[in-house]
Protein backbone atom coordinates (compact mmCIF):
# COMPACT_ATOMS: atom_id res chain seq x y z
CA UNK A 1 0.00 0.00 0.00
CA UNK A 2 1.11 3.31 -0.81
CA UNK A 3 0.14 6.32 1.75
CA UNK A 4 0.14 9.81 0.57
CA UNK A 5 3.60 10.50 2.62
CA UNK A 6 5.54 7.39 1.02
CA UNK A 7 4.45 7.90 -2.47
CA UNK A 8 7.05 10.75 -3.30
CA UNK A 9 10.28 9.05 -2.14
CA UNK A 10 8.58 5.71 -3.56
CA UNK A 11 8.90 6.99 -7.33
CA UNK A 12 12.00 8.90 -5.67
CA UNK A 13 14.18 5.98 -5.00
CA UNK A 14 13.08 3.75 -7.74
CA UNK A 15 14.47 6.54 -10.16
CA UNK A 16 17.17 6.64 -7.95
CA UNK A 17 18.17 2.53 -7.85
CA UNK A 18 20.77 1.34 -9.73
CA UNK A 19 19.95 -1.86 -11.74
CA UNK A 20 20.90 -3.64 -14.13
CA UNK A 21 19.02 -3.85 -17.29
CA UNK A 22 16.05 -5.82 -17.43
CA UNK A 23 14.93 -6.52 -21.34
CA UNK A 24 16.33 -9.59 -22.12
CA UNK A 25 16.71 -8.88 -25.77
CA UNK A 26 18.24 -5.08 -25.70
CA UNK A 27 21.42 -4.18 -27.85
CA UNK A 28 23.96 -2.96 -25.86
CA UNK A 29 27.68 -2.27 -26.49
CA UNK A 30 28.56 -5.64 -26.47
CA UNK A 31 26.24 -6.19 -29.38
CA UNK A 32 24.43 -8.67 -27.76
CA UNK A 33 21.93 -9.59 -30.63
CA UNK A 34 23.87 -8.52 -33.49
CA UNK A 35 27.03 -10.30 -32.05
CA UNK A 36 25.45 -13.54 -31.87
CA UNK A 37 25.08 -13.60 -35.37
CA UNK A 38 27.91 -11.97 -36.54
CA UNK A 39 30.87 -12.24 -33.44
CA UNK A 40 31.57 -8.87 -33.85
CA UNK A 41 33.23 -8.01 -30.01
CA UNK A 42 36.42 -6.01 -30.96
CA UNK A 43 34.99 -4.46 -33.35
CA UNK A 44 31.97 -2.98 -31.19
CA UNK A 45 34.56 -1.54 -28.54
CA UNK A 46 36.82 0.13 -31.20
CA UNK A 47 33.49 1.31 -33.20
CA UNK A 48 32.26 2.68 -29.85
CA UNK A 49 35.88 4.41 -30.08
CA UNK A 50 34.81 6.28 -32.95
CA UNK A 51 32.13 7.87 -31.21
CA UNK A 52 34.44 9.55 -28.54
CA UNK A 53 34.44 13.32 -28.55
CA UNK A 54 37.07 15.36 -26.52
CA UNK A 55 35.42 17.72 -24.35
CA UNK A 56 37.31 20.19 -25.01
CA UNK A 57 36.78 20.16 -29.11
CA UNK A 58 33.05 21.17 -28.15
CA UNK A 59 32.48 25.08 -27.81
CA UNK A 60 29.34 25.18 -25.07
CA UNK A 61 27.19 27.84 -25.62
CA UNK A 62 24.48 28.83 -23.18
CA UNK A 63 22.46 26.15 -21.12
CA UNK A 64 18.57 25.13 -22.49
CA UNK A 65 17.01 23.78 -19.53
CA UNK A 66 17.55 20.93 -16.85
CA UNK A 67 16.41 17.60 -17.06
CA UNK A 68 17.41 14.54 -14.30
CA UNK A 69 20.47 13.88 -16.69
CA UNK A 70 21.55 17.42 -15.74
CA UNK A 71 21.69 20.25 -17.81
CA UNK A 72 21.81 20.74 -21.97
CA UNK A 73 23.64 22.98 -23.66
CA UNK A 74 23.43 24.54 -26.65
CA UNK A 75 26.83 24.31 -28.16
CA UNK A 76 28.81 23.88 -31.58
CA UNK A 77 30.90 20.89 -33.03
CA UNK A 78 30.78 21.26 -36.67
CA UNK A 79 27.80 23.15 -36.66
CA UNK A 80 25.00 23.36 -33.92
CA UNK A 81 24.62 20.66 -31.35
CA UNK A 82 22.91 20.27 -27.99
CA UNK A 83 24.84 18.77 -25.13
CA UNK A 84 23.58 16.65 -22.57
CA UNK A 85 26.18 17.00 -19.94
CA UNK A 86 26.04 14.61 -17.38
CA UNK A 87 25.56 15.08 -13.78
CA UNK A 88 27.88 12.56 -12.10
CA UNK A 89 30.21 14.75 -9.22
CA UNK A 90 31.70 11.19 -8.35
CA UNK A 91 32.43 9.12 -11.31
CA UNK A 92 34.78 6.62 -9.54
CA UNK A 93 34.04 3.14 -10.42
CA UNK A 94 34.46 1.41 -13.88
CA UNK A 95 30.65 0.17 -13.62
CA UNK A 96 29.16 3.19 -14.07
CA UNK A 97 31.07 4.49 -16.52
CA UNK A 98 30.71 1.08 -18.61
CA UNK A 99 26.99 1.39 -18.10
CA UNK A 100 26.86 4.83 -19.99
CA UNK A 101 28.99 3.47 -22.22
CA UNK A 102 26.39 0.94 -23.10
CA UNK A 103 23.48 3.41 -23.19
CA UNK A 104 25.69 5.10 -25.71
CA UNK A 105 26.44 1.73 -27.50
CA UNK A 106 22.29 1.48 -27.71
CA UNK A 107 22.21 5.30 -28.98
CA UNK A 108 24.36 4.70 -32.21
CA UNK A 109 22.81 2.52 -33.84
CA UNK A 110 19.71 4.40 -34.30
CA UNK A 111 19.36 6.18 -38.06
CA UNK A 112 15.53 7.09 -38.54
CA UNK A 113 14.22 10.24 -39.83
CA UNK A 114 11.77 10.50 -36.34
CA UNK A 115 14.78 10.33 -33.99
CA UNK A 116 17.18 12.38 -32.83
CA UNK A 117 20.43 12.68 -34.22
CA UNK A 118 23.17 11.28 -32.57
CA UNK A 119 26.64 12.48 -33.02
CA UNK A 120 28.86 10.83 -30.27
CA UNK A 121 29.85 11.26 -26.37
CA UNK A 122 32.59 12.57 -24.12
CA UNK A 123 33.36 9.36 -22.80
CA UNK A 124 36.42 10.57 -20.47
CA UNK A 125 35.59 11.07 -16.89
CA UNK A 126 34.79 13.46 -15.02
CA UNK A 127 33.09 14.73 -18.20
CA UNK A 128 30.54 12.56 -19.77
CA UNK A 129 28.24 14.17 -22.06
CA UNK A 130 25.78 13.24 -25.05
CA UNK A 131 25.86 14.91 -28.17
CA UNK A 132 23.12 14.85 -30.51
CA UNK A 133 21.95 17.64 -33.25
CA UNK A 134 20.22 20.46 -31.78
CA UNK A 135 16.56 20.57 -32.31
CA UNK A 136 14.85 24.10 -33.52
CA UNK A 137 11.61 23.32 -32.81
CA UNK A 138 9.68 23.18 -29.38
CA UNK A 139 8.51 19.91 -28.22
CA UNK A 140 5.11 18.52 -27.79
CA UNK A 141 4.70 19.51 -24.01
CA UNK A 142 5.55 23.07 -25.10
CA UNK A 143 3.23 22.93 -27.71
CA UNK A 144 -0.03 21.15 -25.51
CA UNK A 145 0.65 22.43 -22.42
CA UNK A 146 2.54 25.43 -22.14
CA UNK A 147 1.25 27.47 -25.63
CA UNK A 148 -2.05 25.69 -25.04
CA UNK A 149 -1.71 24.96 -29.28
CA UNK A 150 -4.99 22.81 -31.07
CA UNK A 151 -3.85 20.74 -33.08
CA UNK A 152 -7.02 19.83 -36.45
CA UNK A 153 -7.85 16.29 -36.20
CA UNK A 154 -5.18 15.31 -39.08
CA UNK A 155 -2.24 17.03 -38.11
CA UNK A 156 -2.80 14.84 -34.70
CA UNK A 157 -3.16 12.09 -36.54
CA UNK A 158 -0.31 13.15 -38.83
CA UNK A 159 2.15 13.20 -35.56
CA UNK A 160 0.91 10.08 -34.07
CA UNK A 161 1.77 8.35 -37.12
CA UNK A 162 5.34 10.00 -37.07
CA UNK A 163 5.68 9.03 -33.41
CA UNK A 164 4.95 5.20 -34.04
CA UNK A 165 7.23 5.15 -37.07
CA UNK A 166 10.15 6.22 -35.32
CA UNK A 167 9.14 4.48 -32.06
CA UNK A 168 8.48 1.24 -34.25
CA UNK A 169 11.72 1.67 -35.27
CA UNK A 170 13.51 1.77 -31.72
CA UNK A 171 11.50 -1.20 -31.33
CA UNK A 172 12.79 -3.12 -34.34
CA UNK A 173 15.98 -2.81 -33.42
CA UNK A 174 15.07 -3.97 -29.87
CA UNK A 175 16.04 -0.88 -27.96
CA UNK A 176 12.95 0.13 -25.60
CA UNK A 177 12.82 3.92 -25.14
CA UNK A 178 11.42 4.30 -21.84
CA UNK A 179 11.12 7.65 -21.07
CA UNK A 180 8.52 8.29 -24.01
CA UNK A 181 6.26 11.93 -23.17
CA UNK A 182 5.43 14.77 -24.74
CA UNK A 183 8.59 16.68 -23.42
CA UNK A 184 10.91 13.80 -25.16
CA UNK A 185 9.22 14.40 -29.03
CA UNK A 186 10.08 17.58 -30.20
CA UNK A 187 8.13 19.10 -33.32
CA UNK A 188 10.63 20.70 -36.27
CA UNK A 189 8.57 21.98 -39.43
CA UNK A 190 6.14 19.14 -39.14
CA UNK A 191 8.00 16.62 -38.46
CA UNK A 192 8.39 14.40 -35.13
CA UNK A 193 11.82 13.95 -33.45
CA UNK A 194 12.32 11.57 -30.99
CA UNK A 195 15.02 12.01 -27.81
CA UNK A 196 16.41 10.63 -25.27
CA UNK A 197 15.36 6.29 -25.83
CA UNK A 198 17.21 4.19 -23.96
CA UNK A 199 18.40 6.60 -21.49
CA UNK A 200 16.96 5.62 -18.57
CA UNK A 201 19.72 3.88 -16.93
CA UNK A 202 22.10 6.62 -17.31
CA UNK A 203 19.29 9.15 -15.40
CA UNK A 204 20.03 6.48 -12.36
CA UNK A 205 23.41 6.84 -12.26
CA UNK A 206 23.60 10.64 -11.81
CA UNK A 207 24.20 11.35 -8.57
CA UNK A 208 21.66 14.13 -8.34
CA UNK A 209 19.12 11.46 -8.52
CA UNK A 210 20.89 9.33 -5.61
CA UNK A 211 19.78 11.71 -3.65
CA UNK A 212 15.98 11.39 -2.36
CA UNK A 213 15.59 14.22 -0.48
CA UNK A 214 14.77 17.77 -2.70
CA UNK A 215 13.93 15.65 -6.09
CA UNK A 216 9.95 16.02 -6.76
CA UNK A 217 7.92 14.57 -9.23
CA UNK A 218 8.07 16.22 -11.93
CA UNK A 219 4.25 16.77 -13.54
CA UNK A 220 2.75 14.42 -15.45
CA UNK A 221 5.54 11.91 -14.89
CA UNK A 222 3.41 9.21 -13.40
CA UNK A 223 0.87 8.89 -15.82
CA UNK A 224 3.28 7.48 -18.73
CA UNK A 225 3.93 4.98 -16.34
CA UNK A 226 2.16 1.38 -17.21
CA UNK A 227 0.05 -0.48 -14.37
CA UNK A 228 3.05 -3.10 -14.20
CA UNK A 229 5.59 -0.15 -13.54
CA UNK A 230 3.42 1.52 -11.19
CA UNK A 231 2.69 -1.57 -9.44
CA UNK A 232 6.42 -2.53 -9.26
CA UNK A 233 7.22 0.78 -7.75
CA UNK A 234 4.89 -0.09 -4.54
CA UNK A 235 7.35 -2.86 -3.63
CA UNK A 236 10.34 -2.68 -1.69
CA UNK A 237 13.01 -3.25 -4.32
CA UNK A 238 12.17 -0.94 -7.04
CA UNK A 239 15.58 -1.37 -8.62
CA UNK A 240 13.99 -3.46 -11.57
CA UNK A 241 11.48 -1.64 -12.84
CA UNK A 242 9.76 -3.84 -15.82
CA UNK A 243 9.98 -1.71 -18.63
CA UNK A 244 9.30 -3.13 -22.25
CA UNK A 245 7.73 -2.96 -25.62
CA UNK A 246 4.38 -3.12 -23.72
CA UNK A 247 5.07 -0.36 -21.44
CA UNK A 248 6.04 2.25 -24.28
CA UNK A 249 3.15 1.20 -26.08
CA UNK A 250 1.04 2.59 -23.13
CA UNK A 251 3.58 5.55 -22.66
CA UNK A 252 2.58 6.21 -26.16
CA UNK A 253 -1.23 6.22 -25.41
CA UNK A 254 -0.68 9.14 -22.65
CA UNK A 255 1.12 11.00 -25.64
CA UNK A 256 -2.00 10.69 -28.17
CA UNK A 257 -4.38 11.29 -25.41
CA UNK A 258 -2.24 14.53 -24.45
CA UNK A 259 -2.53 14.94 -28.28
CA UNK A 260 -6.58 14.67 -28.51
CA UNK A 261 -6.99 16.43 -25.06
CA UNK A 262 -4.54 19.38 -24.74
CA UNK A 263 -4.17 17.78 -20.95
CA UNK A 264 -2.56 14.74 -18.95
CA UNK A 265 -4.42 11.86 -17.85
CA UNK A 266 -5.80 11.94 -14.34
CA UNK A 267 -5.57 16.01 -14.48
CA UNK A 268 -5.22 17.12 -10.35
CA UNK A 269 -4.86 14.08 -9.12
CA UNK A 270 -2.21 13.28 -6.41
CA UNK A 271 -0.04 10.86 -6.90
CA UNK A 272 -0.67 8.28 -4.38
CA UNK A 273 -4.71 8.82 -6.51
CA UNK A 274 -3.02 7.86 -10.26
CA UNK A 275 -0.61 4.96 -8.56
CA UNK A 276 -3.75 3.59 -7.03
CA UNK A 277 -6.38 3.49 -9.64
CA UNK A 278 -3.70 2.57 -12.48
CA UNK A 279 -2.37 -0.18 -10.35
CA UNK A 280 -6.05 -1.11 -9.96
CA UNK A 281 -6.90 -1.04 -13.81
CA UNK A 282 -8.65 1.80 -13.39
CA UNK A 283 -8.50 4.31 -16.98
CA UNK A 284 -8.88 7.85 -17.63
CA UNK A 285 -12.57 8.52 -18.25
CA UNK A 286 -12.81 9.66 -21.86
CA UNK A 287 -16.81 10.63 -21.34
CA UNK A 288 -16.00 13.85 -22.21
CA UNK A 289 -13.77 13.54 -25.29
CA UNK A 290 -15.64 14.43 -28.08
CA UNK A 291 -13.71 11.88 -30.35
CA UNK A 292 -14.81 8.87 -32.75
CA UNK A 293 -15.09 5.26 -31.50
CA UNK A 294 -11.81 4.25 -33.19
CA UNK A 295 -9.61 7.74 -31.93
CA UNK A 296 -11.20 6.47 -28.33
CA UNK A 297 -10.24 2.64 -28.93
CA UNK A 298 -6.56 3.46 -29.81
CA UNK A 299 -6.24 4.80 -26.14
CA UNK A 300 -8.47 1.62 -24.45
CA UNK A 301 -5.78 -0.60 -26.24
CA UNK A 302 -2.09 1.29 -25.53
CA UNK A 303 -3.60 1.73 -21.69
CA UNK A 304 -4.58 -2.01 -21.47
CA UNK A 305 -3.99 -3.25 -17.93
CA UNK A 306 -2.49 -6.70 -19.28
CA UNK A 307 0.47 -6.15 -21.48
CA UNK A 308 0.31 -8.69 -23.58
CA UNK A 309 -3.17 -7.10 -25.20
CA UNK A 310 -1.37 -3.72 -26.43
CA UNK A 311 -0.64 -3.79 -30.01
CA UNK A 312 2.48 -2.90 -31.58
CA UNK A 313 4.28 -0.03 -33.00
CA UNK A 314 3.76 -1.12 -36.97
CA UNK A 315 0.14 -2.35 -35.71
CA UNK A 316 -0.26 1.59 -34.13
CA UNK A 317 0.45 2.71 -37.65
CA UNK A 318 -2.09 0.57 -39.02
CA UNK A 319 -4.68 1.82 -37.35
CA UNK A 320 -3.75 5.56 -37.22
CA UNK A 321 -3.58 5.29 -41.03
CA UNK A 322 -6.94 4.10 -41.13
CA UNK A 323 -8.16 6.86 -39.30
CA UNK A 324 -10.58 8.90 -42.09
CA UNK A 325 -8.82 12.12 -43.06
CA UNK A 326 -11.27 14.95 -42.06
CA UNK A 327 -11.61 17.60 -44.50
CA UNK A 328 -12.24 20.98 -42.65
CA UNK A 329 -14.76 22.49 -42.81
CA UNK A 330 -15.37 25.03 -40.56
CA UNK A 331 -12.02 27.22 -39.45
CA UNK A 332 -8.62 25.45 -40.04
CA UNK A 333 -8.21 26.04 -36.45
CA UNK A 334 -11.27 24.85 -34.81
CA UNK A 335 -9.47 22.62 -32.09
CA UNK A 336 -9.86 18.68 -32.06
CA UNK A 337 -10.88 18.67 -28.19
CA UNK A 338 -14.03 20.69 -27.72
CA UNK A 339 -14.86 19.69 -24.62
CA UNK A 340 -14.19 23.01 -22.36
CA UNK A 341 -14.57 20.53 -19.23
CA UNK A 342 -10.97 18.83 -20.63
CA UNK A 343 -9.18 22.19 -20.50
CA UNK A 344 -10.67 23.91 -17.77
P1 LIG B 1 13.31 16.69 -20.08
O1 LIG B 1 13.23 15.76 -21.26
O2 LIG B 1 12.71 16.06 -18.86
O3 LIG B 1 12.71 18.04 -20.39
P2 LIG B 1 16.12 16.92 -20.68
O4 LIG B 1 17.33 16.86 -19.82
O5 LIG B 1 15.97 15.85 -21.70
O6 LIG B 1 14.85 16.94 -19.72
O7 LIG B 1 16.07 18.31 -21.41
C1 LIG B 1 16.30 19.54 -20.74
C2 LIG B 1 15.91 20.68 -21.68
O8 LIG B 1 16.73 20.67 -22.85
C3 LIG B 1 14.47 20.60 -22.18
O9 LIG B 1 13.95 21.90 -22.24
C4 LIG B 1 14.61 20.02 -23.56
O10 LIG B 1 13.54 20.43 -24.39
C5 LIG B 1 15.94 20.61 -24.03
N1 LIG B 1 16.59 19.71 -24.99
C6 LIG B 1 16.97 18.44 -24.78
N2 LIG B 1 17.55 17.89 -25.87
C7 LIG B 1 17.51 18.86 -26.83
C8 LIG B 1 17.94 18.93 -28.20
N3 LIG B 1 18.52 17.91 -28.83
N4 LIG B 1 17.73 20.10 -28.87
C9 LIG B 1 17.16 21.15 -28.26
N5 LIG B 1 16.74 21.16 -26.98
C10 LIG B 1 16.91 20.04 -26.26
MG1 LIG C 1 14.46 14.90 -22.53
Amino acid sequence: RVNSNDSDRTIVSSIAGDSTDSEPNRLDSQGSQEGERLVWPRQNSLSLREWDIPYDELSISEPIGNGRFGTVFSGNWHGSVAVKVLNMEYLDDEKTLEAFKSEVGTFRKTRHENLILFMGACMKPPKLALVTSLCKGLTLFTHIHLRKDKFNMNKTTNIAQQITQGMGYLHSRGIIHKDLKSKNIFLENNKVVITDFGLFNVTRLCHGNRKCSGLSIPPGWLCYLSPEIIRSLRSSDNDDLPFNKASDIYAFGTVWYELLCGEWPFKEHPPEAIIWQVGKGIKQSLAHLQASKDTKDILMLCWAFKSSERPDFVQLATTLGKLPKKRLARSPSHPVHLSRSAES
